[in-house]
């Protein structure tokens, strides 16, 4: 058989074992909250709340949609024309168009024309969270944070073509399936790493101090059966007022963060029951779930890229003669992002099934859905969440279920426990 039969045989066998790793490892059978205790929940939420978050959402729309449709026009327009064949090879010519120049910086000037084009869309969120009180930064904080996040990227953006294209260059028939074999280990890889390597660039993390609120953190923990050596805090005040927390990495590197925001605004009882939500994702190895997938996804997506990437029209409008040529690296990136468009959705719907399974963990596990509720309430308030969404908005990008059905399943929690 030719490789590209095997290319074939090989996607057909990782889209089932995605189909299959999804429907295994996915609560799927979790149905919301009665709409009508949703409905109750919004109204015993303070007006004057919900037409906040509602307007902050609103302020957020046009820079957030224009963004997306920016990022996808460039990079259609780089990857479906030859003009993208043309900036990487300008890239390499100061260096005799060596493959190697033509790879790291070629694919870095790629990356960085999306990134300037997207900027003012990133300036323009930025004004209205000053606008609405939820930055604590100056411009200066700002731009601080975006030449670190740029500086991350570029490493990230160098090393995946170089790779890429040595590995092209070893195996030229077979490179989609090492280059399968390397993307699911880089995901796998990028799990155990982002959060002592990437995560510090940004914050600075403290275990948090003795107190009778760690203490019982970290006795709930081992209750829970998921002990945790420590709660880290983050010093998110120095970006946000927003509140939050969230479990990171895998085995050793594996931790629960809280905000110190979170710290700052929540009672004891709230921060304990958000650590509880915290401690089901631990718990049920949603973030072995989420490295699981995205690693095959990872392989599929490259086997992928690999098939179209053969098909003569697609590279003629590119102007390149293979997509396993560094010139074709916009062609990868233009069949990424409208990949990447379509994966939205559905990574959205996993994300709440999984968030929900993590709320009943909260609930069952500290029996207080009267905190829970609170919680969210507060949450919401601090966060200028929108408590009930559009429905079209929420079902393209909600990773979380909203506010109203987070609160409606601890209503439905307290009526099934009787109190
Ligand atoms: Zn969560």
């Amino acid at each position: 058989m030719s490789p590209r039969g095997w290319a074939v045989l090989t996607l057909a066998g990782l889209a089932v074992a995605l189909i299959v790793a999804g429907a295994l490892l996915i609560p799927w059978h979790r149905p919301p909250a009665p709409r009508a205790d949703q409905l109750a929940a919004l109204r015993s939420l303070p007006v004057d709340q919900v037409a906040r978050g509602r307007a902050f959402h609103g302020a957020l729309r046009p820079a957030a949609w224009s963004a997306l449709a920016v990022g996808l026009v460039v990079a259609l327009v780089l990857g479906l024309t030859p003009l993208g064949a043309r900036l990487v090879a300008l890239a390499g010519r100061p260096f005799g168009d060596h493959w190697l120049a033509q790879a790291v910086l070629g694919g870095l000037a790629v990356l960085l024309l999306a990134d300037l084009l997207t900027l003012p869309f990133a300036a323009w969120r930025q004004t209205v969270l000053t606008r609405y009180g939820l930055s604590t930064q100056g411009w200066d904080g700002w731009a601080v944070d975006l030449l670190k996040s740029y500086a991350v990227s570029a490493i990230i953006g160098a090393l995946v073509p170089l790779g890429f294209y040595s590995v092209v260059r070893l195996a030229p028939r077979w490179w989609w399936a090492f280059g399968a074999a390397g993307a699911a280990l880089l995901v796998v890889l990028l799990s155990f790493v982002l959060p002592v390597l990437v995560e510090p660039v940004f914050n600075r993390f403290t275990p948090m101090e003795a107190g009778p609120l760690r203490t019982e953190l970290v006795s709930m923990a081992a209750r829970d059966g998921v002990p945790v050596r420590d709660v880290l805090v983050a010093d998110a005040s120095r970006r946000t007022r927003a509140v939050n927390a969230y479990v990171s990495g895998l085995g050793p590197t594996r931790r629960v963060v809280v905000y110190d925001t979170l710290l700052r605004e929540a009672t004891p009882e709230e921060v304990t029951s958000v650590v509880a939500h915290e401690l089901g994702h631990a718990r049920d190895r949603d973030v072995w779930t989420g490295t699981l997938t995205g690693a095959l996804g990872a392989a599929l997506a490259v086997v992928a890229l690999y098939l179209i990437g053969s098909w003569t029209p697609v590279l003629r409008l590119a102007g390149v003669d293979s997509v396993a040529q560094p010139r074709a690296f916009p062609l990868l990136i233009a069949l990424v992002t409208v990949a990447g468009l379509v994966a939205t959705p559905v990574q959205a719907l996993v994300s709440r099934r999984i968030e929900a399974r993590a709320d009943a963990h909260a609930l069952a596990l500290t029996g207080d859905p009267v905190t829970f509720e609170a919680m969210q309430r507060r949450l919401a308030g601090v966060n200028l969440a929108d408590p009930d969404p559009p429905r079209w908005e929420y079902l393209w990008s909600a990773s979380h279920p909203s506010t109203v059905e987070r609160m409606a399943a601890a209503r439905a929690y307290a009526r099934e426990i009787g109190r």
